[in-house]
């Protein structure tokens, strides 16, 4: 039979390869973003009861209405944005639906889509699987920020969307007002419409505060904001998140949803609806992150591996600059067999293959296994 592939040059994604090569060398595995400690009892026990309760059916297909009701609540109260949940919430499920979904429905054949490199791994062929044309920008260094003006440059009349994420995966890096303000100009005077990942919204550092497109009203109206429950309640293998946009642009988000997933599981969104009324559930998020990120930074002195700032999510970029001349994919693998700790090569989030001797740490991770990374690390 000839298989006519869709996406050629993919492989496995990075997370999965790796997240393998550390299981098969029994590395420490900082790899893969998830958190290796639990998730909240009560928020398990609120499961098991809406399970017990008979809420096992399909949910509606937008999300079941009590958690919508509160995101929106939420979303209003955070990002003093009024959302309507009737019309402005869906539930999807995981981040990677939401932002799949959306580009589905917004982007079609010839429609260029402006990302920063290093990205996500999901965004580039989410874009080219629904016809769009992806134009990469690399986000420019030290700081991983963004070049307004090459932005500008590389507008052209077919040019749709922008897509945005702060806190950044892999960098760490975070947009400011300045940033918002400059994107706020850009999508207003080219009708563009802007999908901005927030996935770490509340992991956040060091009095920095998130800036979500939520928050500027003309933005607001022309974008399309991605949250993750999994990365605020520490359950990545829910796979439950939710987009909030404007009604014109989430009807549309509804009609590929419905299709992609149709709907999210039933009981886990009755648990959230319950837990997310709580904000100390969530509050916390920052600091602990934090503590977190201080706590590995504090286990990796003295290694020869230099950290970059990092403003937010749970990942710490380390460079290896000047102690070896290996790729970072070969660093990375290295590291793993003969060190028994696994990280990210950042190239792999580069469509250029961009190779700055940096590699992604997890430090959502309780604090034995960073105190073990961090022997290994002071080691190199
Ligand atoms: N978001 C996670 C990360 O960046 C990975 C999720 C996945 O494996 N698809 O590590």
């Amino acid at each position: 039979m000839n298989v006519k592939s869709r996406l050629p040059e993919v492989g496995t994604s990075i997370f999965s390869v790796m997240s393998k090569m550390a299981l098969e060398h029994k590395a420490i595995n900082l790899s893969q973003g998830f958190p290796d400690f639990p998730v909240s009892e009560k928020l398990i026990e609120l499961i098991h009861q809406n399970m017990k309760d008979g809420h096992n059916q399909y949910a509606p297909m937008p999300g079941v209405p009590s958690l919508r009701k509160v995101i929106a609540e939420v979303i209003t109260a955070t990002y003093q944005r009024p959302t309507d949940f009737e019309t402005e919430v869906t539930v999807t499920a995981g981040g990677t639906e939401a932002i799949f979904s959306t580009i589905a429905a917004l982007i079609g054949s010839g429609d260029e889509v402006i990302l920063f490199d290093p990205a996500y791994d999901c965004y580039d062929p989410a874009i080219r699987l629904n016809g769009g044309i992806p134009i990469h920008i690399n986000l420019k260094q030290p700081h991983f920020a963004i070049d307004w003006q090459e932005v500008q440059d590389k507008i052209t009349p077919d040019t749709k969307m922008i897509m945005v994420n702060t806190p950044h995966n892999p960098s760490g890096a975070v947009l400011n007002e300045h940033d918002m303000l400059a994107l706020q100009e850009i999508a207003l005077k080219h009708d563009l419409i802007v999908l901005s990942d927030e996935v770490y919204e509340r992991i956040i550092f060091d009095d920095t505060s998130h800036q979500s497109v939520l928050k500027y009203p003309d933005l607001a109206k022309r974008s399309i904001a991605v949250f993750s429950f999994g990365k605020t309640f520490h359950a990545t293998g829910w796979k439950v998140g939710y987009t909030v946009a404007s009604e014109e642009l989430n009807r549309e988000i509804r009609k590929t949803h419905q299709f992609i997933t149709f709907s999210v599981n039933t009981p886990i969104q009755f648990a959230l609806a319950e837990y997310l009324k709580e904000s100390k559930n969530y509050m916390y998020l920052g600091k602990f992150y934090q503590q977190k990120r201080d706590f590995f930074l504090n286990q990796i002195k003295g290694s020869s591996l230099k950290p970059l700032p990092c403003f937010g999510s749970y990942f710490q970029l380390l460079s290896y600059e000047g102690v070896s001349t290996k790729s970072e994919m070969e660093m990375a693998a290295w590291m793993t067999k003969e060190k028994k700790l696994t990280p990210i090569p950042v190239s792999a989030f580069y469509k250029d293959g961009s190779d700055q001797k940096l590699l992604r740490f997890c430090f959502a991770k309780s604090d034995t296994t960073l105190e073990s990374a961090g022997k290994i690390l002071r080691m190199i």
